[in-house]
């Protein structure tokens, strides 16, 4: 065997040196080049070597034995081309690449590659070696040993693996996550990126999980994980964080116009029908998303924010996204509390039920009333059922009140002329109770209202879960002859599957649709068509929610919906009133209100900044659109002054004033704000913490996503060139 080269080569490393040794104790006096043989024959180690080019020129019989090759197959061949670099499991310490170091005539140490051989198998070796230098310094080649790793590679990948991949979806896990992202933020911090976090939960998985089985559910997690990796791409790493929680990480992400978008389309994706051993199912997703500097700094605090984020996107309806605001965090507080109040509220019989007509628009004559609930706390005044319900739906608390609702709103109906339907909102968690049919089929009874004069308006929410239960509930309401009514239609997971099944006598389109649909170049009045020719070659009725203003009565009415409910005939009423009504004769509204739809404003009472020259000012927002807004605090503005507009943490408004009173100032934003997913409105972008802290603000005495842009009015130069007046605390 030709081991000639290795008289001329240095001494291998130091530890094939002393393996060597031993065993060559074995032996007496023997020449250097058959210890070397007898190392490769025990398999302790291969040698190996190059030529000046890089071609191997040289191989141990051993080596060429265990790769299954024909000796000399390789000789010749460039040594990158039969050793691969391995990729290096993320976290793990690098290594250059093979190609890299020989470029470089480095010393290879502990190199560790990859060999295809010829079984169609792959082995690990670790190589070393050192360049070969001529008496004159040329470079000769390498000169170098290997050892086999495979079967302790293998081993430590699988366990490295095991430790950073969720074994079921094979997304990264929890851990590989917290690495990457303390890893991108530290880094990012240095580099002053931003990075986007998202968290998301699915809606009514457990569900899923309950009724069909947790092998379902398992199919089902991987199903969700498809399709998220698949909308991701490259653009961010996706991972499940356990149960049905998943996270994506988007590093140099802050536009929030382009994440809603994406949060949007994940959420659609997911709310997909899904197939799983022949049965379909079907959940919804929840997003939170925070972004980095913005809302936090460190990966504790960024994956708080998107929490929190995402507990405000399930507390609103589910099947949304959510941004981080530190409003949440205030808002986190009061939800607690909201539960606690609720119940007590509950047990003291203090919700009430107010009924909203639903009007014929050809006749404004009155043919239903949808019963709403009423909560009038002492301390906080009235409180929404779009705030409370959600409260009660995160515990048994639903049941109670709807049962309590449905029974009050029957009785309350059989007080009305016989022709008059009640309308009852019924949550999708007590629709689904086992128990729900014998509730109504109970309220009937104790009320004596005919059940045809029932309705049920339920909403989309309710064909998560397993579909053919649900199909079960269907069946024994119609047997029990009540009306049903899909609520809030096109907002929800929106398939028109569940339509086929002719449950619904009545279709609702949801006020997004219809308010502000008589704007130029808005396609709603177009979905409101489709939406009503649908219905009617289904059979069913349908209803536009929501209508406020003249021409918006106008359009659907030409659209062709057969009923309206709205401020335009009537906002709720008390049980007292409708009877008043009623003792009246027959109920007719005329309606009333603007003639025509004004931009979506929504009013407020804030305290925010605007900035003009080198002046920071103190005003009251007092309402704010996409376009616009208008404030009070400042005299003497003059239409046509540019200024911006501070909306708080890092949200600056290029803005022009249009039109000025004395005291206020009405404001047009050179670029439209965006929806912050749960009706409020915010910027696309916002000035990073990172410029505040060049102009003179450390980063560390930023708070979480608060910064204080208002310091810079301490550093005011010339005088003011509005009068600052005082603001008052109250609206
Ligand atoms: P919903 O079932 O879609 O009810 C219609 C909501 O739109 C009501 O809000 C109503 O007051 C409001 N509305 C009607 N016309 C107009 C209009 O022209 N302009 C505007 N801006 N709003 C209009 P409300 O009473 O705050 O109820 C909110 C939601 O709370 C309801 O939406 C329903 O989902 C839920 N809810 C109310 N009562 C009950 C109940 O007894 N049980 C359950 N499960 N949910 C209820
Ligand atoms: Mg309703
Ligand atoms: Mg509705």
């Amino acid at each position: 065997m030709p081991l000639g080269f290795l008289k001329s080569a240095r001494e291998p490393s130091g530890g094939q040196r002393a393996s060597a040794s031993s065993v060559a104790a074995a032996t007496a006096r023997p020449d250097r080049a058959s210890v070397l043989g007898e190392v490769e024959e025990l398999g302790i180690g291969m040698f190996w070597a190059t030529d000046a080019a890089g071609q191997i020129t040289f191989l141990s019989q051993r080596a060429l034995d265990d790769l299954g090759l024909e000796a000399g197959s390789l000789v010749g061949q460039p040594m990158v081309q039969v050793f691969h670099d391995i990729d290096s499991e993320p976290g793990a310490a690098t290594q250059r690449s093979l190609a890299f170091k020989l470029k470089a005539r480095s010393k290879l140490e502990e190199q560790i590659v990859s060999l295809e051989c010829g079984r169609n198998t792959t082995r690990w070796w670790r190589l070393n070696g050192r360049p070969l230098l001529g008496a004159n310094g040329d470079f000769l080649g390498y000169r170098g040993s290997a050892v086999d790793i495979s079967g302790q590679y293998a081993y430590d990948t699988q366990i490295a693996r095991q430790s950073k991949v969720d074994e079921l979806t094979g997304l990264a896990n929890r851990r590989k996550l917290d690495e990457r992202l303390s890893a991108t933020l530290s880094a990012f911090r240095v580099s002053r990126r931003s990075c986007a976090l998202m968290m998301l939960d699915l809606d009514r998985f457990k569900q899923v999980n309950d009724t069909m089985g947790h092998p379902a559910g398992d199919e089902l997690l991987k199903q969700v994980a498809q399709r998220l990796s698949s909308i991701i791409k490259d653009r961010g790493e996706v991972g499940r964080l356990g149960g049905d929680e998943f996270q994506v990480l988007l590093p140099d992400m802050d536009d929030r116009g382009t994440l809603g978008e994406l949060a949007n389309r994940i959420v659609q994706s997911i709310s997909q029908p899904y197939t799983i051993n022949g049965r379909r199912a079907i959940i919804g997703a929840s997003v939170g998303i925070a972004i980095a500097p913005y809302d936090g700094l460190d990966s504790d605090e960024l994956t708080r924010a998107a929490d929190m984020a995402l507990y405000s996107a399930k507390d609103t309806r589910g099947g949304t996204y959510c941004f981080f605001t530190s409003d949440l965090r205030d808002a986190a507080n009061k939800t607690a509390m909201l539960g606690e109040r609720l119940r007590d509220a509950v047990d003291r019989d203090e919700l009430s039920l107010a009924y909203q007509p639903l009007v014929d628009p050809e006749t404004n004559v009155v043919k239903c009333f949808e019963a709403l609930l009423r909560w009038h706390d002492p301390e906080e005044g009235p409180i929404s059922p779009a705030q409370f319900i959600p409260v009660a739906e995160q515990d048994d608390l639903i049941i109670r009140i709807g049962e309590t609702a449905l029974r009050q709103a029957c009785s309350d109906a059989l007080d009305w002329p016989d022709t008059i339907r009640v309308a009852v909102n019924v949550s999708a968690k007590q629709f689904v109770r086992p128990g729900f049919v014998k509730t109504v089929a109970a309220a009937l009874e104790a009320s004596g209202l005919p059940p045809g004069r029932l309705e049920l308006e339920i909403t989309e929410s309710v064909f998560v879960g397993d579909l053919e239960s649900v199909d079960t509930i269907f069946g024994d309401l119609k047997k029990l002859g009540v009306r049903l009514a899909l609520d809030d239609f096109g907002t929800g997971y929106s398939s028109l599957g569940y339509l086929k099944g002719g449950h619904f006598n009545k279709l609702k389109i949801d006020q997004s649709f219809v308010r502000g649909c008589t704007e130029n170049g808005d396609i709603n009045p177009a979905i409101i068509s489709a939406i009503v020719a649908l219905a009617k070659a289904l059979g069913m009725e349908t209803v536009a929610e929501g209508v406020e203003a003249m021409d918006e009565l106008a359009l659907v009415r030409e659209r062709g919906a057969d009923l309206v409910q709205g401020y335009i005939y009537s906002r709720p009423l008390t049980q007292d009133v409708v009877l008043a009504h009623f003792a009246e004769g027959m109920m007719k509204v005329t309606p009333e209100g603007p003639a025509r739809h004004r931009a979506e404003r929504i009013s407020m009472f804030r305290k925010v900044g605007l900035i003009h020259e080198d002046h920071y000012y103190d005003v009251i927002l007092r309402n704010l659109s996409k376009t616009g807004a208008r404030i009070n605090g400042l005299a003497g503005v003059p239409i046509g002054t540019d200024v911006v507009l501070d909306l708080g943490h890092g949200q600056l408004v290029v803005s022009k004033v249009v039109n000025a009173t004395e005291s206020s100032q009405g404001l047009k934003f050179e670029t439209a704000l965006i929806s912050d997913g749960t009706g409020g409105f915010m910027t696309r972008h916002r000035i990073s913490p990172y410029s505040l802290a060049e102009a003179g603000i450390p980063l560390a005495a930023l708070g979480a996503g608060a910064f204080p842009l208002a310091k810079w009015r301490d550093a005011n130069k010339g005088p003011p060139r509005f009068i600052q007046l005082e603001l008052t605390t109250s609206g």
